[in-house]
């Protein structure tokens, strides 16, 4: 089979398959080449995020929080419950249940734009010459007078942590344990150590995770991340910081790990051992060397801020290039490579990027952190407010936490929120739209929150960098 397109896009993440629905909705004849096999054995689009990251994950700590809410916390609100228990098989099956329906729901997607789904590995060769091998071994070939890259990232592996089936395994295969493992030690406290030790620990395993760092969370802002660490420790979640892992063994169905700290080295058996060290980006086998695109030193396929590579026509994108390994900026990504071949002026404000934790609490977070603006000597005042003072999360009983907004006082303008609570998720929203539209504490200030809501605490931390924060004392403004 042959075929030319105006775009061929390889990779169906969700920064690929974004790009392809894009460039098809501009009027531009566009193919997707991927080639994912589900667990079911089956080609599906979705990439990372929908196959076994962040949907998978989502599915099993949105379940998890509420087990852990019925088991701990229904009889404070005077909800008089059985025994509560889990059926841990069940939970996978609806998680997989919801994955297939959302990638079901891209190839609706692709047929609906018109896309062609090209299924197999595609190889880019010279002249945007884009190569497919199915699964069957057999061979396509297809031309693109533009072509974007998005062939994403894949787990770090440790040599010295080599996965083993079930007992060793990284973020994907942790997410299908049919059991509660009694113990479990997780190598990385980033964002998947934490998400995922979170959603064992609610089930009843014992997890340890041991990180490198002397810093927890070094992204995140302090006071926040200290606020974690204090949280995560009271629901039993393990961290052992300035922990270096050395090796691991399995041996007679367990897991032996060696690491290393202050006081010296250690040797702890597990049952389940997750490596979360972050990931790499991928192009094995995605590019020939006719193809002409650079990488850089990490193995990121270059690009300027447009994603353009150093080959005119030939776009990358998403985690297979620099900035944060985000869904949510892939996407934009994809959108903004379509819309600039389609003739637009396709743009990413890379300074207003969401983070977010979904822990709970959650941790989220926008813009610049207090430490940041100390050291770029911006003259900033701060803002907080704790949820334990929040009408709303009182009458949740889910009162820990805080907001935190920073402002720059040279033009009152919001340079960062960083919020620790209930729902911080979905209440960092609108700092991501205040700061987008270059917005001002005094906005923020002005703009009328309904009560009782979790966002006052939002408006009350802006009234507070003023020094008239309504529902706590303010402390002078600094
Ligand atoms: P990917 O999603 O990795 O997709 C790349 C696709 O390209 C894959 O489908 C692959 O099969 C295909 N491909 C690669 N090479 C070829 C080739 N040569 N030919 C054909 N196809 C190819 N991010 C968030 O924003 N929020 C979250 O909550 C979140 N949770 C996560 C939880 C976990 C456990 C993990 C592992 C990640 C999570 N992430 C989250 C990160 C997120 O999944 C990634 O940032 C995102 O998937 C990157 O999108 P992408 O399209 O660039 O790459
Ligand atoms: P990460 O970079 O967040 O964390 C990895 C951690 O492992 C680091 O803290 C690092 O210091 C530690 N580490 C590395 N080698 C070690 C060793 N030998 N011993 C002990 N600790 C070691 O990476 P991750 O948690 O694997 O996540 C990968 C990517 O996926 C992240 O970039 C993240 O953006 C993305 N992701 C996002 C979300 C979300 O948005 N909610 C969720 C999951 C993943």
């Amino acid at each position: 089979m042959s075929g030319s397109f105006d775009v061929i896009v390889i990779g169906g993440g969700p920064a690929g398959y974004v790009a392809a629905i894009r460039a098809a909705q501009l009027g531009l004849k566009t193919a997707c080449v991927e080639e994912w096999i589900n667990k079911q054995d089956k080609p599906a689009l979705g990439g990372t995020c929908l196959n076994v990251g962040c949907i998978p994950s989502k599915a099993l700590l949105e379940a998890t929080e509420l087990y852990a809410e019925a088991r701990d916390n229904f009889a404070d609100l005077g909800i008089v419950v059985g025994k509560v228990d889990v059926d841990v098989p069940k939970m996978i099956a609806r998680k997989d249940g919801i994955v297939s329906e959302l990638t079901g729901g891209i190839s609706a997607l692709f047929k609906a734009n018109g896309i062609e789904w090209l299924q197999g590995r595609g190889k880019l060769g010279a002249d945007k010459q884009v190569t497919v091998t199915a699964r069957d071994g057999s061979e396509s070939s297809y031309t693109g007078a533009n072509i974007i890259i998005a062939t994403g990232s894949v787990p770090i592996e440790l040599k010295a942590t080599p996965l083993d089936s079930n007992i060793v395994v990284d973020s994907s295969g942790a997410l299908d344990w049919e059991s509660v493992p009694g113990s479990i030690c997780v190598i990385g406290a980033g964002i998947i150590g934490l998400e995922l030790g979170s959603v064992w620990r609610r089930m009843g395993s014992e997890v340890v995770l041991l990180e490198a760092q002397d810093d927890f969370l070094p992204m995140v802002d302090k006071a926040v991340a200290r606020e974690a660490a204090k949280t995560f420790k009271k629901q039993g979640l393990d961290i052992r910081l300035g922990s270096r892992v050395m090796g691991s063994v399995v041996e007679g169905g367990r897991v032996k790990v060696t690491y290393q700290d202050s006081e010296g080295e250690h040797e702890t058996v597990f049952d389940k051992l997750i490596v979360a060290v972050g990931r790499r980006a991928f192009t094995d086998g995605a590019l020939s060397s006719e193809a002409g695109v650079e990488l850089d030193e990490r193995g990121l396929i270059h690009v300027n801020d447009k994603c353009e590579t150093n080959v005119p026509g030939i776009y990358a994108i998403g985690d297979v290039v620099r900035g944060p390994m985000l869904a949510h900026k892939g996407s934009e990504e994809g959108i903004m490579a379509a819309e600039l071949i389609a003739g637009q002026h396709g743009h990413v404000n890379y300074d207003v990027m969401p983070n977010v934790i979904y822990t709970h609490p959650e941790v989220a977070w926008v813009g610049k952190t207090e430490e940041e603006l100390k050291s770029e000597g911006v003259d900033y005042q701060v803002g907080q407010f704790p949820f334990a003072a929040s009408g709303r999360a009182k009458a949740k009983g889910d009162t820990g936490g805080l907001v935190k907004i920073i402002r720059d006082k040279t033009n009152d303008r919001l340079v960062g929120a960083h919020i620790i609570g209930p729902s911080a998720s979905e209440l960092l929203a609108q700092s991501v739209l205040a700061m987008e539209f270059d917005g001002t504490i005094e906005d923020i200030v002005r703009t009328i929150h309904a009560h009782p809501t979790l966002s006052e605490a939002i408006h009350e931390a802006a009234l507070s960098a003023e020094g008239r924060a309504i529902h706590i004392a303010n402390r002078k403004a600094r």
